[in-house]
């Protein structure tokens, strides 16, 4: 079979991104979309960099909700896509963009997403970027495979996978390890979020998910992987999603803000 000419074409569009960093979670509602919001906030703290956050959950974007962005619209530049811009030094591209109700359902087939996947990397105007953060969809599906494929000629730093501490997410890591082993992904490294709840009152901390604790460095150890960091429970991290802020900038001072800031130095 030919090699697709695109991955020739992302790659010189790719020469101008230095880090490209996909976070992949085993199960849905863990975190992984929230993560990936946060850590672009967490990086484009620094304004002397670049960072980029690509939404690639097809069937199911809510980055455009997490970073403020619902309603936004894409627009064609001379240079092809542009994207939506939080901050002077962080852009978004969803295929939310291009939806004309949040509540559009996309029901489409593995071909047809890895078209606009391909359409993301290539004719997305991304111009110098530091970071690209790739938000992808829960599992191993079509849409991780073709942006490793994609994304094969450019380089990928490597995945971040989050978990929950309970073992039916861990299980599912395990899959997401064997995955990026298969497709010679690099793995940068695991978080644990919902990693115990620290009670605003009393400041103690309670495990909410069995097993009590250490589930996800027990994991790490075994797999000689780093655990990158732990993101404890806070309900005000939801209560930022859902108003579309960053949590680091409403709660700075909470410990899962310093969590994300520790984060950032290992990344
Ligand atoms: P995924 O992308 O894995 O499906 P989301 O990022 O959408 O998961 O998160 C699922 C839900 O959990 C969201 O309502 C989000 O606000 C919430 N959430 C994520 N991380 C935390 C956390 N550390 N503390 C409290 N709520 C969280």
């Amino acid at each position: 079979k030919a090699p697709d000419p695109a991955i020739e074409e992302i790659k010189q569009k790719m020469t101008s991104v230095k880090h490209k960093i996909l976070v992949l979670s085993g199960k849905g509602g863990v975190g992984k979309s929230t993560f990936s919001a946060h850590l672009s906030h967490a990086l484009a703290s620094d304004s002397s960099k670049e960072v980029a956050l690509l939404d690639v959950d097809i069937c199911g974007p809510s980055i455009p909700k997490i970073m403020g962005l619902e309603g936004e619209q894409v627009h064609q530049s001379g240079s092809g896509w542009s994207p939506v811009y939080v901050e002077d030094n962080l852009a978004v591209m969803s295929i939310g963009f291009l939806l004309s109700s949040p509540d559009d359902a996309v029901i489409w087939r593995g071909p047809k997403k890895n078209g606009m996947i391909k359409q993301f990397l290539r004719d997305v105007d991304w111009g110098e970027v530091d970071y690209l953060i790739v938000d992808t969809p829960p599992g191993t599906s079509d849409e991780h495979l073709s942006i490793v494929q994609y994304l094969s000629g450019a380089g990928i730093d490597g995945a971040v996978i989050i978990t929950t501490p309970q073992e039916v997410s861990l299980q599912d890591v395990r899959k997401e390890i064997r995955f990026c082993k298969k497709v010679n992904l690099p793995i940068l490294g695991v978080i644990e979020n919902m990693s115990g709840f620290v009670c605003p009152k009393c400041k103690n901390t309670s495990q909410i998910f069995p097993p009590t604790t250490g589930g996800a460095q027990r994991m790490c150890e075994e797999l000689n992987l780093p655990l990158l960091g732990r993101i404890p429970l806070d309900p005000r991290i939801g209560k930022s999603c859902d108003e579309g802020k960053s949590f680091l900038t409403e709660v700075p001072d909470s410990p899962a803000a310093a969590a994300y800031q520790s984060i950032v130095q290992k990344i």
